[in-house]
């Protein structure tokens, strides 16, 4: 069976498997899809290793040997959680694997066993037919990604350096999908670039009291003022590498004027993709929980929030100088979650790699670089050096809501998109 026919039953089979991971322990956790990957690469005879962080919280690595020794290895990777569901908002069950209309319907369909199931079936094609790549390739499927990668891609930098020897360079989600111009043009969005991540608690202390009294150290004001200043900033348009190639792609894709110094007008030319790239031009920071106080007539003595801050590559010192003037005298911060901004340059062989795979099966289309706002596993990957892109390939109809399926519900994917990136990422093997 070629690749682009099996790739349907491996992604309707890993998204049967329930592997929501609710950001603690209390989930299934990665195992049972553990096993049944390594089964998988077993039956084409690759030795593959199952590594549990914890109990039942698994990821798969394996290596294939190129035929080029020379070479740096590249890895190819997936996470194998998905976030949780609730069956009674979908139109089918999500995790049942279900075809209709032309697509794949389930809880990880788009986010992210569509990959896992792209990678499977391509490399069980390859070796069933004995097309190694020239590279040396190595295969993670992920734990935890869903909670940052703790149990999962981190866990291996930390603890399991080894199976990392050689890789230079990587590739996995969030890129490489279309975004249609027209009917008929297409442009396919390769991730160079990440935002960093500043999740923080914010804590307020004052002075504790009876409500009817007058009291000028009030925690809760002071929390609020704080939360409203921060909400409210508007930070200024930052023009990173990547948003500038991005622009100069669109713009001679389009045959428009795209001005980068006038960037308001020009994402006003942008239509619907504007949307894409609206926070990939600033840093942000969104307020998202209060909590304070237990009595409508007692002042309490603390208030604590929580802000969920992004900040562009190259732009972290400005995010933290800033946001200290906004907080103010009287409100402190520790971070929940911190993690580092990414970003590469859109050039070299594997970027011309993964333009010709490209448009070898889609001449209309242009391949661009973009940015994520938000951050996958190639964060964690980072720390060993090795040059990331979110690139896995997906020719999607004009009409679907690709971004808004991300944790949506109803997440599915069209069975014509999984065979297009299936031969996408086989044609990518042959050159990368
Ligand atoms: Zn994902």
């Amino acid at each position: 069976m070629s690749g682009e026919n099996e790739v349907v039953e491996l992604c309707r089979d890993l998204i049967r498997i329930d592997t929501s991971n609710p950001g603690d322990d209390s989930g299934p956790g990665e195992r049972v899809a553990a096993e049944y990957v390594a089964a998988k690469l077993a039956e084409v005879g690759v030795e593959s290793r199952i590594l549990e962080s914890r109990h039942k919280r698994a990821s798969v690595v394996a290596r294939i040997e190129g035929t080029d020794p020379g070479r740096d290895a590249l890895l190819l990777h997936g996470h194998l959680d998905v976030v949780p569901a609730e069956p009674g908002d979908w139109r089918v069950h999500p995790f049942s694997g279900e075809v209709e209309d032309g697509c794949v319907w389930g809880r990880g369909a788009v986010d992210m066993k569509n990959m896992d199931a792209m990678i499977l079936a391509v490399m069980r094609d390859r070796l069933r037919s004995g097309r190694r790549p020239s590279r040396d390739v190595v295969l993670m499927f992920t734990a935890d990604e869903e909670a940052g990668g703790g149990l999962g891609a981190r866990w291996l930098v930390e603890n399991h350096r080894e199976h990392f020897d050689g890789c230079t360079e990587a590739i996995g989600e969030v890129g490489g999908f279309s975004v249609s111009l027209d009917e008929r043009r297409r442009l396919y969005l390769i991730e160079t670039a990440e935002k960093g991540i500043a999740w923080l608690k914010l804590t307020a202390t004052g002075r504790a009291g009876h409500g009817s009294m007058i009291n000028n150290e009030n925690a809760v004001t002071e929390l609020a003022a704080a939360m409203a200043r921060i909400g409210r900033y508007e930070w200024p348009i930052r023009m990173t590498k990547t948003v500038r190639t991005f622009l100069d792609e669109v713009s001679a894709a389009l045959g428009v004027e795209l001005d980068p110094d006038d960037l308001e007008a020009t994402v006003a030319k942008l239509g619907p993709m504007a949307r894409l790239i609206g926070a990939t031009l600033r840093n942000t920071t969104n307020p998202t929980m209060l909590e304070s106080g237990y009595k409508v007539n007692v002042v309490p003595q603390t208030a604590t929030g929580h802000v969920d801050g992004r900040y562009l590559p190259g732009y972290e010192d400005e995010f933290f100088k800033q946001l200290d003037e906004l907080l103010g005298p009287n409100v402190t911060r520790e971070f929940v979650v911190h993690d580092i901004a990414l970003e590469t340059d859109f050039d070299g062989p594997i970027v011309q790699a993964m333009t010709t795979a490209l448009l070898e099966e889609d001449p209309d289309g242009r391949a661009v670089p973009y940015c994520l706002s938000g951050g996958t596993d190639l964060k964690s990957f980072n720390a060993l050096g090795i040059r990331g892109f979110g690139f896995a390939p997906l020719k999607l109809p004009a009409d679907l809501d690709f971004s808004g399926m991300f944790h949506g519900i109803d997440e599915r994917i069209p069975v014509e998109s999984l065979q297009f990136g299936t031969r996408v990422l086989d044609r990518f093997l042959d050159l990368a």
